[in-house]
């Protein structure tokens, strides 16, 4: 009751930017106790609601307070494969469901957990565990993003023998190639796929399942198929201008990035880069928010980042109370590093010069609900601008999976909104085929992949053992 909030905050600007290393910085020892101490132990623990992976966060936050830095580990690994990742790119939903944040500010929970992760790493309590007894069931998983690996934890730990495919040269999905490296360094994924590699998870990188393999063929030589491999199919922009050159989907440019720092050679004539240029970032959201620390450390020119719904408030509204997620404006370290964040903005056409993008036709929209409450966009008379920009980025979300491919050739069925269809148990329509993250849940989080995985996981060894 006496201690307040202490964040590790970020890297100082001025040092951060000139690198891709990892922007958070690290509380001493004696701090994060401190700050592990904050927790209540509520009777009800809201945290544990909020959080998607059930994290039992008042049991660590007291084992860490009495320095069982092993024993802290032990209850945060228990319900999540990877905290190592979460404690760095989790939203933290757990946080903003602190009961302490009634009043006060919550516990850093996340942080908490990247530095319990940390310790158990340090002091060799992560070592790889071996199963004793082998099923001689045989599992593919397709993907290597957050949902594949938990399932392929999960049932390998089961005694399985998994199989991990990934069309892409690396594991880890956008964990690898989505997320930049300083939010996530890909040290950290190696050093945790290390330990699935000892302890008996086969990895086949450079395998798109579909292509390379088909269908028929994964259902004849496997017991069970679990579906991983993500919701990658862009939300686009078609309006007049789309075409031209220096017009990308984020993900274009956010992959090569990654690609580029792991010592990958892009072909001149297929680079795309910021370095001085005026960068329109299309799309409010967190992908959106990489592509402006991505931009930054490319030495762009300038970075603007535009979204189409109004900005949202800074402090929660009567009808959205604690402990549900707050629809508030959300800063990241990417937006401090010298960005500007307009709301309310609609784009009406890019126009250019041989062929090359030179500027965006912008319209000032309004906000408000038709007879039925219904949201409705109008665009405000008169509002229309001109931005100069020669890289626009795509980044306004993802539609659905790409059906085209494995998901047509099992012959899987959709739900409405074009994701693979499941059930509770993350059955898919077609026997012994699962699916799991954002392929049946639609584009998420990473702690929901994890959750959905281990879903996934637990019910496929029941269909394994039923067999
Ligand atoms: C730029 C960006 C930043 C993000 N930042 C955050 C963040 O900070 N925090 C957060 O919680 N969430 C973040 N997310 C969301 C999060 O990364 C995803 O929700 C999560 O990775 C989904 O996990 P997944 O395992 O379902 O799919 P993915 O991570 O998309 O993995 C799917 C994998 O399947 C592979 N694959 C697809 N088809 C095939 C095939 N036919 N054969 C073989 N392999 C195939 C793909 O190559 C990919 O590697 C971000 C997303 C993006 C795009
Ligand atoms: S996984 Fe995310 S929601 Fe769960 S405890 Fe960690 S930071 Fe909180």
């Amino acid at each position: 009751m006496t201690i307040g909030r202490k964040e590790a905050g970020y890297r100082p600007l001025n040092d951060r930017i000139y690198d891709y290393g990892e922007v958070e910085q690290t509380l001493d020892d004696q701090d994060r106790i401190e700050q592990a101490s904050r927790c209540m132990d509520c009777g009800i623990p809201f945290c544990h609601w909020g959080c998607p992976v059930g994290s039992k966060i008042p049991e660590w936050q007291d084992l860490i307070y009495q320095k069982d830095w092993k024993g802290a580990y032990e209850v945060l690994h228990s319900t999540n494969s990877f905290p190592e990742f979460t404690g760095r790119v989790c939203p933290a939903p757990c946080e903003k469901s602190c009961v302490l944040a009634i009043h006060n500010e919550a516990v850093t929970i996340r942080e908490n957990e990247a530095s319990t992760v940390e310790h158990a790493f340090n002091l060799g309590f992560v070592q790889p565990r071996i199963p004793e007894i082998r099923t001689g069931k045989k599992v593919a998983v397709i993907g290597s993003g957050p949902a594949g690996l938990s399932a392929a934890d999960l049932l390998n730990q089961a005694g399985h023998d998994v199989t991990v495919f990934e069309k892409n040269s690396a594991i880890g999905g956008l964990l690898r190639f989505g997320i930049p490296d300083f939010k996530l360094s890909k040290t950290i994924i190696d050093r945790r796929l290390q330990i699935f590699l000892d302890e008996g998870i086969t990895f086949r990188p450079n395998v798109t399942v579909g292509v390379d393999m088909t269908g028929d063929d994964l259902l004849a030589q496997f017991d069970a198929v679990v579906l991983a491999n993500g919701a990658e199919q862009p939300r686009d922009l078609p309006v007049e201008g789309r075409e031209l050159n220096g017009v990308h989907f984020a993900m274009e440019f956010l992959s090569q990035s990654n690609k580029r720092i792991a010592g990958e050679d892009i072909p001149e004539e297929l680079s795309i880069h910021a370095k001085d240029k005026k960068v329109l970032v299309i799309g409010g959201g967190d992908t959106g928010s990489d592509c402006v620390g991505t931009s930054i450390r490319q030495k762009a020119r300038s970075v603007t980042q535009i979204e189409i719904l109004p900005k949202p408030a800074e402090k929660r509204a009567d009808n959205n109370p604690w402990p549900y997620w707050p629809n508030t404006l959300r800063t990241s370290s990417s937006h401090l590093e010298g960005c500007e964040r307009r709301w309310s903005l609609s784009t009406k056409r890019i126009t250019g010069e041989e062929g090359q993008v030179k500027q965006v036709e912008l319209v000032t929209v309004e906000w408000g609900k038709d007879e039925a409450g219904r949201w409705v966009m109008t665009e405000k008379p008169g509002s229309s601008e001109i931005v100069e920009a020669d890289l626009v980025l795509l980044s306004m979300g993802f539609t659905q999976p790409v059906h085209n491919g494995l998901l047509d050739a099992l012959g899987l069925e959709y739900d409405v909104r074009g994701n693979v269809k499941v059930n509770a148990q993350k059955q898919t329509s077609v026997n012994k085929v699962f699916a799991c993250g954002d392929v049946e849940a639609g584009a998420s989080l990473v702690v929901r992949a994890i959750e959905a995985g281990k879903i996934a996981a637990a019910h496929v060894d029941e269909f394994l053992s039923e067999e």
